[in-house]
C-alpha cells in the first residue's frame, strides 16, 4: 500500500485558507504529548489557527514525570504568548487517570514499543481529543505525535480521519511533523528554551524497555529496538 505524504495533506489545508487576510483563524484543538513535540508544532502552526493545546497524556508514568511534563509544556506556551509567535495559543490540562491507559492496553502490553499497544495508546488520546474539540466547536483537532520518528504517522492520521467521520462536524488535521525538518528544529528549539527532553515515551513499559536499553548498551549489546 502507497504511504501518503501527509505533509503534503497539512500544506494543503493551510494554503486553503492562509490567504484570506483579515479573516479570523480557525480553531485548533491540538492534542500535546509534551513541550520538546510542541515546540516545533506550536511555532510551525501558531500563525495560521487559534491554537488550544490540550495535554492529555494518562499513559505517563508516574505521577511526578507527568507533573514535570505538563508544567513544561505551560511554561513553553507562556513563553510562545510572550514571544507573540503567532496567535494566541491557550491550554487545557485533561484528566490524569493512568487507570483508563493500563485498562485501554491490557491486552497488549507485552508489544514493542511502536505496535499495537501504542496504536491503542494513539487512539485512547486522540478520541479524547475529538470528543472534547466537538464539545468546544472547534473547527480542526490533531496532534503533535506525529513529529516523533518513534510514532506511526500513518496509523495515527489513519485514525484522525476515521473519528473524524464518527465525531462530523470536526475536521482532522492532516500532519507528519517530521517532514521539512520539523523533528531537527524541536531539539534545537528544546535547547534553546532549556526544555526537559525525557528519555522514553511515557508509559511504565517504555520505561522498562529503555532502561534495558542502557543496561545492554553499557554490557556492550545491541539495543532490543
Ligand atoms: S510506548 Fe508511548 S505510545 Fe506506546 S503505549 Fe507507551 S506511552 Fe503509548
Amino acid at each position: 500500500m502507497n504511504q501518503v505524504n501527509y505533509q503534503k495533506e497539512l500544506d494543503q489545508i493551510i494554503g486553503s485558507f492562509s490567504a484570506a487576510c483579515g479573516e479570523k483563524p480557525p480553531v485548533l484543538f491540538l492534542h500535546s504529548c509534551c513541550a520538546p513535540c510542541s515546540s516545533y508544532v506550536l511555532e510551525y502552526l501558531a500563525p495560521y489557527f487559534a491554537i488550544t493545546v490540550f495535554y492529555y497524556n494518562p499513559n505517563i508514568s508516574a505521577d511526578a514525570e507527568y507533573r514535570h511534563r505538563v508544567s513544561e509544556q505551560k511554561r513553553l506556551i507562556d513563553i510562545y504568548n510572550a514571544e507573540k509567535k503567532g496567535h494566541f495559543i491557550s491550554v487545557v490540562e485533561g484528566d490524569y487517570r493512568p487507570e483508563d491507559f493500563y485498562e485501554t492496553v491490557k491486552e497488549y502490553k507485552d508489544c514493542p514499543e511502536g505496535g499495537e499497544r501504542c496504536f491503542r495508546c494513539y487512539e485512547l488520546r486522540l478520541r479524547r481529543t475529538a470528543e472534547e474539540a466537538k464539545l468546544r466547536s472547534a473547527d480542526y483537532f490533531g496532534t503533535t505525535l506525529t513529529i516523533s520518528p518513534l510514532k506511526n504517522a500513518q496509523k495515527l492520521n489513519e485514525i484522525g480521519e476515521r473519528l473524524e467521520k464518527e465525531y462530523g462536524g470536526i475536521r482532522w488535521l492532516y500532519s507528519d511533523f517530521k517532514k521539512k525538518g520539523g523533528y531537527q528544529r524541536s531539539i534545537e528549539l528544546s535547547k534553546e528554551y532549556g526544555l526537559y527532553r525525557q528519555d522514553y515515551c511515557g508509559c511504565s513499559y517504555s520505561k522498562a524497555e529503555r532502561e534495558m536499553q542502557k543496561r545492554n548498551s553499557a554490557a556492550g549489546q545491541e539495543p532490543v529496538s
